[in-house]
């Protein structure tokens, strides 16, 4: 007998038909003989819907009744879930994130998770009854509701899991797992067999959310093994996440990514003086507000450019910020360009080849796209381009890095 979480996203649950076929394959497991988690997801559009309502009302709304709102959509699944589990004769309990409780920090809309409390949950699974909770949402110390980011019931599974000390954590989606680049971009994209947990925390980092990152990192610190499945096909075989000395032959360039996701700010004419990139970041993080990549010049007559990129959401909210900011500083001027997209190559095998760099920038510049920033690490090389040749750069990259080719120990044949 094992301990199986298993977590069904969005489209999973979209309809009362996919809820019975959710329950059928629940039941399954359980009928397997084994005990299941479950962490479900609001029905798909449902939270962009509660979303749009708060927005609807006021741009500038109250996160903590912003988390209030949008978790909303879980407590509906959840209970559903169990409904059409019962009916099936297979005996399910629904909680809540403050009925487990699912402990958080209180950084409203994107809270981080403190503890996750097993009592409860093991012993209805000693009882026999299959536990299923509401994913995205978790409760602070104050007893205030709060909510994981977009995608976060990815995270609540893996937290699960890691908690329960489970045998596995499936990841249910609407795709048959990780793929070379997203699927719907590049059709001929292919399905990864297995993918380490660094190419995964980098692949999601830069767009790919089939995983929410946090939950990658969280897979990684506690050793969880993660694999990553569909649950409208009948044999998916999926993704597994590993470590990387399982995975037989590094192939150098394993997916490509993007992210439309950021925008770009530039604070030209600062003072080249100590303590100034202080003053322009030190207010951001007081927002709150994650700077990526970042690039200063050198220093001419006695003055440089600093550009960065923060998240979409945040760029209306940097830029106020930075106003300010470059006042005190004495900086000549801010420019900000919210229509920018980020695209990526990621491989752990480029620790170890060269030209991965020159390759992507030779296969830009045939298609004639330009490069506006360029960040890179051991195992990822990214660029900034403008937003319109997103798909453009991603299709030649796919290309130019034979991702639709055969992989030994990746993708079979
Ligand atoms: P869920 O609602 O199940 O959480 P998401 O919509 O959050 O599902 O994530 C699944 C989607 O991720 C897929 O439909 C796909 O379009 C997208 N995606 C982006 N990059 C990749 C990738 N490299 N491999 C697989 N899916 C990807
Ligand atoms: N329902 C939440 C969202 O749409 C959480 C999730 O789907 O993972 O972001
Ligand atoms: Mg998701």
């Amino acid at each position: 007998m094992a301990l199986i979480v298993q977590k069904f996203g969005g489209t999973s649950v979209g309809t009362v038909e996919r809820i019975k076929n959710v329950a059928s394959r629940v039941m399954a497991t359980r009928q397997a003989g084994h005990q299941v988690v479950v962490a479900v997801s609001a029905m798909a559009g449902e939270t962009n819907r509660l979303v749009a309502l708060v927005e609807a009302l006021t741009p500038s709304y109250n996160k903590r009744e912003y988390d209030v709102v949008v978790a909303a959509g879980e407590q509906v699944s959840v209970g559903l879930l169990c409904i059409a589990l019962e009916s099936m004769g297979c005996r399910a309990k629904s909680y809540l994130g403050w009925q487990i409780p699912f402990m958080t920090d209180d950084a409203f809309s994107k809270a981080r998770i403190v503890d996750v409390v097993g009592e409860k949950m093991r012993h209805d699974l000693d009882a026999g009854y299959v536990v299923v909770v509401a994913g995205f949402q978790g409760v602070d110390a104050n007893h205030n509701i709060t909510t994981l980011g977009r995608g976060g019931s990815d995270t609540s599974a893996v937290a699960l899991a890691a908690a329960l000390k489970a045998d596995r954590c499936d990841i249910y989606t609407d795709v048959d797992g990780v793929y070379t680049t997203d699927p719907r971009i590049v059709p001929k994209a292919r399905r990864l067999d297995v993918i380490s947990y660094d190419e995964m925390l980098e692949m999601a980092s830069l767009g790919a959310k089939v995983l929410q990152i946090r939950s990658v990192e969280l897979a990684k610190k506690y050793s969880v093994p993660v694999r990553v499945l569909s649950s409208l096909e009948e044999n998916s075989q999926g993704t597994l996440l590993t470590e990387e000395s399982n995975i037989m032959e590094n192939v150098v360039v394993s997916g490509i990514t993007c992210d439309k996701n950021e925008a770009k700010i530039t604070v030209r004419g600062v003072p080249d003086r100590p303590g100034l990139a202080a003053s322009i970041f030190g207010p951001l993080a007081q927002a709150n507000i994650n700077v990526d990549m970042i690039i200063q010049n050198i220093s001419a007559s006695g003055e440089t450019d600093i550009t960065f990129t923060v998240p979409h959401g945040d760029y209306q909210q940097a830029m106020q910020v930075l106003q300010q900011a470059t006042q005190v500083i004495g900086a000549r001027d801010l420019l900000g360009n919210p229509e920018i997209a980020k695209v990526s190559a990621v491989g752990v095998g480029m620790r170890s080849h060269s030209g991965v760099a020159q390759k992507m920038f030779q296969t830009l510049a045939s298609e004639g796209i330009n490069i506006q920033m360029i960040s890179t690490s051991e195992i990822k090389i990214s660029v900034v381009v403008d937003e319109k040749y997103t798909e453009l750069a991603v299709r030649a990259l796919h290309d130019a890095f034979e991702l639709d080719k055969e992989m030994p120990g990746r993708i079979s044949g």
